[in-house]
């Protein structure tokens, strides 16, 4: 396989080829061939839909010296000049950047000047909706006279941010979210043109994830076949994805709430022997388990998950006990895998515990747990009582963090004001809100591959402890549309604004982080007096 990015290598050359929008494509290549064009097009649609591809070829069908049925023939100057990228005539601007702003601005003053070496100079503008009001004031006075050598293409995500002045004067086609199965079709055909042997559940699983954008899906295809070769499976993909075994977590999360002790512990034993991450399985676990407690308590409804896991979280809810799906939030959330991220034992062991009964809470505790659970790792103001059966050596030596302020009330909690809390209960939504954000590589990925991540400031320091996922952020971090969104899913989660900054990790702030994370059983053992012997590194997890 090529470095080459493969949505751009496969990008579509004719109408014919772009997926999944025969409606808008065949109404093109009509007015095309019939020489009935619009002065300006509209496209709009979801990103990733072929907005942009189908902007060039329809600049190359109208300067095609030999045009076919409205389709470019991809082989005179025009089109090569076009496919290649060097084309006078084809100005692109992207309105989401500051220079693409003041292009507009300029472009009454040049657009009277005929087209260099084409018949049509053609404008493409992208984002079109992040335009200035200045900047539209501009654009719309050349729309209502525009040169006959002049087309507008301008595409955009949202066209409800776009003034009805803009839209009235151009020719509006809608694009559409690419269907499952065209996706996956299509990427068949990429991997049988690449050579990457893949499973069908692999492709239907990228398919899925990149919710009808193509390029999205041909981006996850090519990041699989980098990072783990060919052949692919489902399992490779969900570990990319950040979603290690979410089915697998969500089963494990059921057997929780239903208390079947037994049929949980084959679970983890079966993730175990697979080889799978047990991180991964104890973050999913521990984030459905907290929206099930959180639909419990009506604090909120669950935040971004695909409908039916959404509908079976919330029939968990209906079925669980409040005191003891807290027990196991804590449990699980308090279990430390990252010493050694193959053994079981923290998970079982995190199972097993939550699902003791406490010796006789006093209700009024219970629902001050309630409180407590639902703003974790506040900063610890006051001692909270513990539970009786906390008072083991382990439970007591291995969940510090768990000594959290005691609220005066039991009623649900805000979310901490306080911003490094807030981050901490905010991450995982944050993570979940970037699935869809990055070019090549998903941020959530990347940000799921970090090491730690901690608050100095008003940035929001991300550590790495490997070069590729460091490079790779810091590639997506340098494209323009990706910051601003990165930027405002941070910005929105953490009510002020902050700014993420990728660093790697230097060896002794490694060893310190890794020390300051010891297992609590270790910490535990040596509590009844055991000594380590020896340390085991864990550098690759
Ligand atoms: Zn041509």
């Amino acid at each position: 396989m090529t470095s080459e990015v493969l949505y751009r290598k496969w990008r579509p050359r004719k109408l014919s080829e772009v997926v999944g929008q025969d409606s808008v494509t065949q109404t093109l290549r009509r007015s095309v061939a019939t020489g009935r064009m619009a002065h300006a097009y509209l496209l709009c649609g979801p990103r990733g839909t072929g907005k942009t591809s189908t902007a060039r070829i329809l600049a190359k069908a109208i300067n095609c010296l030999s045009a076919v049925d409205g389709e470019p023939d991809n082989e005179c100057d025009p089109c090569i000049a076009i496919n290649e990228g060097r084309a006078l005539d084809l100005i692109e601007i992207d309105a989401a950047s500051n220079r693409g702003i003041d292009d507009i601005r300029n472009l009454s003053d040049k657009i009277n000047f005929a087209p260099n070496e084409f018949k049509f100079k053609v404008y493409i503008v992208d984002e079109v909706h992040m335009l200035t009001e200045q900047a539209f004031n501009a654009l719309l006075k050349t729309l209502e006279e525009p040169p006959g050598h002049a087309i507008f293409v301008l595409a955009t995500t949202e066209a409800h941010k776009v003034p009805l002045t803009i839209i009235s004067r151009c020719q509006r086609y809608d694009f559409r979210r690419v269907p499952l199965d065209v996706t996956g079709a299509k990427l068949a055909e990429l991997c049988a043109a690449e050579n990457i042997q893949a499973s069908q559940d692999a492709l239907d699983l990228i398919a899925r994830s990149s919710t009808g954008s193509l390029r999205d899906a041909e981006n996850l295809l090519e990041q699989a076949a980098v990072s783990y070769g060919s052949p692919l499976d489902a399992d490779q993909v969900r570990e990319m994805l950040g979603m290690g075994g979410d089915e697998q977590a969500l089963e494990l999360a059921k057997c929780i709430v239903s208390r079947s002790v037994a049929e949980g512990l084959s679970v983890i034993n079966r993730v175990a022997g697979e080889g799978a991450d047990l991180q991964q399985l104890q973050r999913g676990v521990t984030e459905f388990l907290r929206s099930v407690m959180l639909s419990k308590t009506g604090a909120a409804t669950t935040l971004g998950y695909p409908d039916e896991t959404s509908a079976v979280l919330n029939e968990l809810a209906t079925g669980a006990d409040l005191p003891h799906l807290l027990r196991s939030i804590r449990a699980f959330s308090a279990a430390d895998t990252r010493r050694d991220t193959s053994s079981p034992l923290p998970l079982e062991l995190a199972l097993v515990e939550s699902s003791l009964e406490p010796v006789a809470a006093p209700p009024a505790q219970v629902a001050d747990a309630a409180a407590r659970q639902a703003q974790p790792r506040q900063a610890p103001t006051r001692q909270a009582r513990p539970y009786v059966h906390e008072q083991t050596p382990v439970q007591r030596q291995g969940a510090p963090q768990r000594q959290a302020a005691r609220p005066a009330g039991a009623e649900p909690q805000p979310l901490p004001a306080e911003p490094a809390a807030r981050l901490q209960a905010q991450w995982p939504q944050i993570l979940r809100a970037l699935r869809n954000t990055g070019t090549r590589f998903k941020l959530d990925a990347l940000l799921r591959s970090s090491r730690d991540y901690a608050l100095d400031g008003d940035r929001i320091v991300v550590k790495f402890s490997h070069n590729s996922h460091y490079d790779r952020i810091k590639e997506e971090m340098s494209n323009s549309s990706v910051l601003r969104e990165l930027k405002e899913i941070i910005n929105k989660a953490m009510d002020g604004d902050y700014e993420v900054v990728p660093e790697m990790e230097s060896e002794s702030n490694g060893q310190s982080m890794r020390q300051a994370n010891q297992s609590h059983l270790v910490r535990a053992a040596q509590a009844m007096g055991a000594r380590v012997v020896e340390q085991k590194e864990d550098d690759e997890q």
